[in-house]
């Protein structure tokens, strides 16, 4: 598969239908994908943590989750040419597994999160089938692989913040041969919950969810700050 590498780190370039076609193809193969988003700031990481730029480049799919990537791409001549968010491609693939009767199963985030984010997805996809769901604070490991895989799941979304969640896809997609995706999807239960809201559409149209979110919480700017770093880097041409 094709890929784009900015400092180290690899983004696929696909939009989403193209993930999509891509994980239709696969899971007629039997073959497990795993979904990681990349952002300046887990670039950033990446960078001081050899661990963290395996875990994403080991990944089947980068999707360019964030305008610092997509910046990046058009400034070194990429291919990508929209973002690919980790809620939205949460969101597709709901879409896909609803339509295709792929069993899903949710495991993250806190308890009355992960339950009102069934109920949000239930009722915007009727035909959904869950096969079931755990909150992230789960302290069973074994018990809860056993629960997954018994469960008939084909397709996963993990929520435990980075680098958490794509560490536990690693350790134990092995486990679960039967399931096909694993999306590691951070705050995206927080969010098909209703409880925490998504940037207005003006600020996300323009991808200046960064500038929202900065507004509403001026102590992320120190997270922020990865963003013109990562560019400048991009820029200087440092590999
Ligand atoms: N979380 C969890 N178990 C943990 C730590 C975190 O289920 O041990 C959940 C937390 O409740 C929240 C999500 O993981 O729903 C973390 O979201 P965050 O926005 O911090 O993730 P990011 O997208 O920034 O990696």
């Amino acid at each position: 598969m094709v890929k784009e590498t900015y400092l180290g780190v690899d983004v696929s370039p696909l939009s989403y239908e193209g993930i999509i076609n891509e994980v239709k193809s696969r899971m007629a193969r039997k073959e497990q994908s795993t979904i990681i988003a990349v952002n300046p700031e887990k670039v950033i990481t990446a960078n001081r943590d050899p661990q963290v730029k395996t875990l994403i480049n080991e990944s089947t799919f980068q999707i360019p989750d964030g305008v610092g990537v997509l910046l990046a791409s058009k400034l070194k001549g990429g291919k990508i040419t929209s973002r690919v968010t980790g809620v939205d491609m949460m969101g597709r693939l709901l879409d896909f597994a609803a339509s295709n009767g792929h069993p899903v199963y949710f495991y993250g985030a806190k308890e009355e999160v992960v339950t009102k984010a069934i109920s949000e997805i239930q009722k915007d996809r009727p035909s959904i089938k869950v096969a079931g769901y755990t909150n992230g604070y789960e302290k069973d490991e074994v018990a809860l692989v056993n629960r997954i895989y018994a469960s008939g799941a084909e397709i996963i979304f993990v929520a435990l913040g980075s680098p958490k969640q794509e560490l536990w896809i690693k350790r134990n997609m092995i486990n679960l041969p039967n399931v096909l995706v694993f999306q590691g999807v951070g705050g995206s239960f927080d969010v098909f919950s209703g409880m925490v809201k998504r940037a207005p559409a003006f600020f996300r149209k323009f991808g200046l969810e960064w500038l929202y979110r900065l507004a509403s919480n001026p102590s992320r700017i120190k997270r922020q700050l990865n963003l013109p770093i990562f560019l400048w880097r991009v820029l200087v041409g440092k590999k």
